[in-house]
């Protein structure tokens, strides 16, 4: 970032705030060759997440048609429904922040499955301390 009054090119962050309800950052500088103080915003970028699927076509992330096929992919397994939400978004999260926009099916099928594998074992873990408390208070 150049300073606008010598040109030269580093300066000293002093301040930064979001700026336009967090889709921007503004940053106060101050130039280290002429300690004059300027402004600047710089852009988050939202870019789209693209889904490639297994003939090669591209479709737009959708969060929803995740979620379609984990509780497709966990019918008989005691997952709720708020879990796989959760899931879901973890996963679009993942997506945001990784710089790869894009990303295979099959990947996403194997994220699905890895996550929904460890919430899995956490409620059957839950379930079995549960069990274990029962059986504590019963005898
Ligand atoms: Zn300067």
């Amino acid at each position: 970032m150049k300073c606008p009054y010598c040109g030269y090119k580093e300066s000293k962050v002093i301040d930064s705030r979001p700026a336009e309800e967090g889709s921007s950052i503004r940053r106060r500088r101050e130039c280290l060759s002429c300690a004059k103080r300027f402004t600047t915003y710089e852009t988050v970028e939202s870019l789209p997440m693209v889904v490639i699927k297994k003939d090669g076509s591209r479709q737009s992330f959708d969060r929803s048609k995740v979620l379609r096929g984990m509780i497709r992919a966990c019918e008989k397994r005691p997952v709720p429904l708020a879990e796989l939400e959760k899931i879901a978004e973890e996963i679009e999260q993942d997506l945001q922040n990784s710089m790869e926009r894009e990303i295979r099916t099959e990947a996403v099928g194997e994220k699905v499955m890895e996550i929904a594998e460890d919430a899995r074992a956490e409620l059957a873990a839950q379930a079995s301390e549960e069990q274990a408390w029962r059986e504590d208070e019963g005898s």
